[in-house]
């Protein structure tokens, strides 16, 4: 049993919040922030079950109640305080409308003038969210890792399109370049969905701004709840504006780059609240399978797609001229995504 405290106004005066810090600190606890998009909440961190801490806080006047949340996921979790949470990016809200994120696998520093047509391309198509890898996680040490100037190159793509940017980050370094650069949306891969010393350092520093998070399910992951651990990481350390990325995980059926896992989406939000983005492009591996995996997906119940596209994916780099799909394609795919999205939430 966790203890979560709601104040009847959106957030707390900071001298509210000094005198809740000071009556915890009488019983050697501590009080964490929760930034929410429309509230905050605040946890009791520590030996938090003493009733009568609990009895004093929740008899402040701007305190509405205190609230004992008995689920592993007291923050994720569709019960929790924050199930009203909403996520807006672009535009869009997720839940309200389909959310589509979509640009390259890989900026090549070299040829910064694809990166920006793909850019606009991936606007006029219909996203609401650029993605571009500033630094790539490769399998091989050998491969293309990433620039630091391919950061200047989004950047420039963001201020002539207006739209949002997505970035990955996978260390410590590029977090703090991210975050420096007012990223809209910071990635966590799938090799990276489990560090969760990464987790708390990007809830950490994100918090303030309530960035955008698009957490990959791990390729190696278990179960939903082994998933939700880790958004609850970033929610834990202040920042719950989480979207759940399935991307498939280990490959059983030959030709998929992945087992593709769409058909996870009904079983996550089950359980949370946080909005489901699926990724088919890592998926199934390959741009032809695209399609039929994207209209599954929304079929499944996601509230939107993160799909690696190019306006020449054959001169693209990393995952680019295999699985990224053309402008031209993305268009049409995202007008029929609508179309599924309405007609399976009929059967909601
Ligand atoms: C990517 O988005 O290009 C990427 C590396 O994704 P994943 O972590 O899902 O492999
Ligand atoms: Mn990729």
């Amino acid at each position: 049993m966790y203890n979560m405290i709601i104040p009847k106004a959106r957030k707390l005066t900071d001298s509210q919040l000094e005198e809740i810090r000071r009556i915890a600190s009488e019983f050697d606890c501590d009080i964490g922030i929760v930034v929410g998009a429309s509230r905050n909440i605040y946890a009791i961190l520590g030996e938090e079950r003493r009733e009568l801490l609990i009895n004093r806080i929740s008899g402040l006047e701007y305190i509405d109640r205190v609230e004992g949340v008995d689920a592993p996921f007291k923050l994720m979790d569709r019960r929790s305080a924050l199930a009203a949470n909403e996520i807006s990016i672009g535009g869009g809200t997720a839940g309200r409308e389909p959310l589509f994120i979509a640009g390259q696998c890989t900026i090549d520093p070299k040829e910064p003038g694809l990166f920006l047509e793909t850019a606009a391309a991936v606007k006029e198509a219909g996203a609401h969210v650029l993605r571009g890898g500033v630094w790539k996680p490769r399998t091989m040490p050998y491969s293309y890792q990433g620039d630091d100037r391919a950061l200047e190159i989004i950047l420039e793509a963001r201020s002539r399109t207006g739209l949002p940017i997505n970035i990955e980050v996978m260390d410590s370094h590029q977090l703090g370049l991210a975050v420096e650069a007012r990223a809209d949306m910071i990635q966590v891969g799938t090799r990276n969905a489990l560090n969760y010393s990464l987790l708390k350092e990007i809830g950490n520093q994100t918090a303030e701004a309530g960035t955008c998070i698009l957490l990959k399910r791990g390729r190696h992951m278990s179960d939903v709840n082994e998933f939700l651990a880790c958004a609850e990481y970033l929610a834990a350390n202040g920042n719950p504006n989480v979207m759940l990325c399935p991307r498939g995980t280990l490959p059983t059926l030959g030709e998929y780059r992945s087992h593709p896992d769409e058909s996870i989406t009904p079983l996550i939000k089950e359980k949370t609240w946080a909005p489901v983005v699926v990724d088919p492009s890592h998926s199934v591996g390959r741009a032809a399978y695209v399609p039929a995996c994207s209209l599954a997906a929304m079929a499944y119940g996601a509230d939107g797609l993160c799909i690696e596209t190019h306006v020449h994916p054959r001169k693209g780099i990393g995952d680019d001229p295999k699985q990224a799909i053309r402008p031209a394609a993305l268009r049409s795919l995202l007008k029929e995504a609508r179309q599924v999205w309405d007609m399976r939430n009929r059967y909601r």
